[in-house]
């Protein structure tokens, strides 16, 4: 078989249940890994060998005892803003910086079942609020393809441990691109669900009404596989899904004759780099040739769809993060006059810049005044986001274009200018918008060698379609096999 750091998730499965190695040999590979490239990457907030090994030890007593899954002994690790019993979860932010969480997210509970083996938890922009991952109280994280550049964010620790192959898999969360946006950055497969699909319970909240759990890894099949073990319903999320479960799996092998993909128009317009327009295209080259017809379709409304998301966001944002106020959890300034001077303090040595500026917009747009001009302007143009998307749909079985408009961008590059670093989620953020599942496979390298993502967008509840897409792309190219340099 391959090794370790190459191997599928299939692959590590088989070995492990072969007993080719154990799960403590793996984790101990990976950890080491970790231990050698991380100082270069900064891609971990937390890491313990101890916890790590001890879940490994429990998944090799299984394997031996002939119950283990697919997933049994594979490593993963989790960005920071999952909750895992024990475990800091700072959110990329100082204001939660000692903060242990006592209990375990839906979707960590759910992996920590199948027996998966919990690597660290991974930096990020803080609050899940950025695009290059340069937003966390834990400094940048670096693009393991060439570490002048970014990761690309929010889930930027998400996409670099993958990319390095410092884990096998990872999970983070897509707001308005925070897992395609890394993925197309970094060479990944990253998959949004349909919102609904994944319990939110214990993962810090950003904006709820957008915000899923979404699983990055090295191929679209290695997605599906995690996807099949993150998704069911949980009583303590109101927005979760009561669906049947879905085995991801099953449809990956279907032949793409007669699949319509879509084009829309909007997304290969200006501002479209021409080395990101050249890799798309060949990428639809290879789809044609395995069987797919193409079709334009339009989304009139998908110049709206930003600004829409920077009105909604941030309103969710300044509610969901009230309760940073030193009382309950989390940091506390340490001298202050009064009640109000400590909540003032704290929250302004607990937050950085791109946070506040969040809450502050989020607070004008719901104020008394401007939420009819604001806030609920935003909730129509929403709708018919969601209506042109629906429309597109009677005209194609999936809709196809770039993830981003330009490959990984150099460090420092958009800091003085949140309205540049806002435009790296263009194409990625309408889809959040409509509640759809959407996902970034890569499809060629850029300027300066650098990954691009193509971008598939499905209908509500299609991810075994986009994953069977995904896959026999990547069964008829290779570009999701490439390695950057500290992983060869
Ligand atoms: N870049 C977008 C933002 O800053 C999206 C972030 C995300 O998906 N978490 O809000």
């Amino acid at each position: 078989m391959k090794q370790m750091h190459t191997a599928s998730l299939a692959e590590l499965s088989a070995a492990l249940h072969a007993k080719q190695f154990s799960a403590v040999e793996l984790a101990q590979f990976f950890l080491s890994r970790t231990e050698k490239f991380d100082g270069d990457l900064n891609a971990f907030i937390s890491t313990d060998a101890d916890k790590t090994l001890a879940m490994a030890r429990a998944a090799d007593e299984r394997i031996a005892r002939g119950e283990a899954g697919a997933l049994t002994g594979i490593p993963v690790a989790y960005k920071d803003l999952f909750c895992v019993d024990g475990w800091r979860a700072t959110c990329g932010s100082r204001i939660l910086e000692n903060f242990v969480a006592p209990y375990d997210a839906h979707v960590v509970a759910q992996l920590n079942a199948a027996g998966m083996v919990t690597l660290g938890k991974l930096n990020m922009d803080e609050f899940a609020m950025g695009s290059s991952n340069e937003n966390s109280y834990y400094g940048a994280v670096k693009n393991p393809w060439d570490l002048s550049r970014v990761p690309g964010g929010s889930s930027g620790g998400t996409a670099a441990v993958v990319a390095a192959r410092l884990a096998p898999v990872a999970l983070g969360t897509d707001t308005g691109g925070s897992i395609r946006q890394p993925a197309a950055f970094c060479g990944l497969t990253g998959l949004k669900p349909t919102y609904g699909r994944v319990s939110r319970y214990g993962m810090v909240a950003y904006a709820s009404s957008l915000d899923q759990a979404s699983p990055m890894a090295k191929s679209a099949e290695d997605c599906a596989l995690l996807l099949t073990a993150m998704t069911g319903f949980d009583a303590r999320d109101s927005t979760s899904l009561q669906r049947e479960t879905e085995d991801f799996s099953a449809r990956l092998n279907e032949p793409l004759k007669g699949l319509r993909i879509g084009l829309p128009r909007e997304y290969f317009a200006d501002g479209l780099d021409d080395d990101v327009r050249l890799a798309i295209e060949s990428a639809l080259t290879e789809l044609r040739a395995l069987g797919a017809i193409t079709v334009e379709v339009t989304l009139p409304n998908a110049a709206l769809s930003l600004p829409a998301y920077y009105v909604i966001a941030p309103a969710e944002a300044s509610s969901n993060l009230s309760r940073f106020d030193g009382v309950r959890y989390g940091y506390r300034a340490p001298e202050y006059k009064d009640l109000n001077d400590m909540y003032a303090k704290t929250r302004a040595q607990g937050f950085g810049e791109e946070v506040k500026r969040r809450i502050l917009m989020g607070t004008y747009v719901l104020s008394h005044g401007y939420y009819d001009a604001f806030y609920l302007k935003a909730q129509k143009i929403r709708r018919l986001i969601a209506n042109d998307f629906r429309a597109a749909f009677e005209q194609c079985d999936v809709i196809v274009g770039p993830t981003t408009p330009t490959v990984a961008f150099p460090l420092g590059d958009k800091t003085d200018d949140p309205v540049q670093m806002y435009l790296a989620d263009i194409y990625t953020i309408s889809s959040n918008l409509a509640g759809l599942p959407a996902m970034s496979i890569p499809c060629g390298v850029g300027q300066h060698d650098m990954p691009v993502g193509l971008q598939i967008i499905g209908p509500w509840f299609s991810e075994s379609k986009m994953l069977n897409v995904a896959h026999q792309y990547q069964q008829a190219s290779d570009w999701h096999t490439r390695l950057p340099e500290m992983a060869r």
